[in-house]
C-alpha cells in the first residue's frame, strides 16, 4: 500500500489527467494527450474497495475494475455487487468484463462465449444497470484470432491486453497494450512506464523481433 499510495501521488502531483470507462464513451476523451492516463485492476478483489476507494477519492483519481464475473457477490475475497454500485454511482470508479470463469482466451475455441462473454453482459446489466464495452483477457493471454473474435462477435468497444505495447485500432474497436505496474520496481521505473517510454522501447523490440525473426 506504500508503494501504491506513493504512485498514486506522482499522479496526482504531476497533473495526470485520469478517467473512467464511462468517459472513454467520449471518443473526444481517447485522443492522445501525454498526461492522460487510465488505471485498471483485474479480476474485482475486495481490496478495490477496502483498500483504495476512499484513498483515490482523496486524491481525485478516477480508475477502473475488470470484474472476474463467477466471483462478485459470491466469493468473499473479491467485492459485493453493493460496493460495485456504490464505486460506480461515486463517478470515481468504471467497470469492465474480465470473463466469468477466468480461462485463458489465447484459444478463443477452447471457451464458452455464451458463458464468458454474452452471460457476463447480461449480468452485467442487469446489476449495474448497462453492457460493459471494456474488456480485458484473463492473465493478458491472447492470441490475433481472439482479437478477431471479440472485434467481430462481441459488444466491447475496447480490449486490453497485457502487453507494454502500442494500442491500435481493429475495426472500429481499440486494442490497447497495458503497462502493468509492479510493487518491486523502483519509482523512477513507475516514471518511464507513465511516461511511455517503456511501450516505445517494447514496441521497437517487437518490430525488431518481427522483421528479424530471432
Ligand atoms: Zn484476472
Amino acid at each position: 500500500m506504500d508503494i501504491f499510495k506513493k504512485q498514486m501521488k506522482y499522479l496526482h502531483d504531476n497533473g495526470y489527467v485520469t478517467y473512467t470507462f464511462d468517459e472513454l464513451e467520449n471518443t473526444e476523451n481517447l485522443k492522445f494527450c501525454y498526461k492522460h492516463i487510465v488505471i485498471t485492476f483485474d479480476d474485482g478483489w475486495i481490496s478495490n474497495y477496502t483498500e483504495i476507494f476512499d484513498f483515490m477519492k482523496s486524491l481525485k483519481l478516477k480508475y477502473n475494475i475488470f470484474l472476474s464475473m463467477g466471483k462478485i457477490g459470491v466469493d468473499k475475497s473479491y467485492l459485493t455487487w453493493d460496493s460495485v454500485r456504490e464505486m460506480h454511482n461515486s463517478g470515481i470508479v468504471g467497470f469492465g468484463a474480465h470473463s466469468f470463469t477466468h480461462p485463458s482466451m489465447a484459444d478463443i475455441n477452447a471457451i464458452n462465449p455464451n458463458l464468458e462473454i454474452i452471460e457476463v453482459d447480461q449480468k452485467f446489466k442487469k446489476e449495474l444497470g448497462y453492457e460493459p464495452h471494456d474488456f480485458c483477457y484473463p492473465f493478458g493471454y491472447y492470441s490475433e484470432a481472439s482479437n478477431d473474435y471479440l472485434v467481430k462477435y462481441s459488444n466491447y468497444m475496447r480490449i486490453y491486453t497485457s502487453d507494454m505495447n502500442y494500442s491500435y485500432m481493429k475495426e472500429d474497436k481499440i486494442i490497447f497494450g497495458r503497462n502493468s505496474i509492479v510493487n518491486e520496481e523502483p519509482m523512477r521505473v513507475f516514471i518511464y512506464k507513465v511516461l511511455g517510454y517503456f511501450n516505445i522501447f517494447s514496441t521497437l523490440v517487437n518490430r525488431i523481433v518481427a522483421l528479424t525473426g530471432k
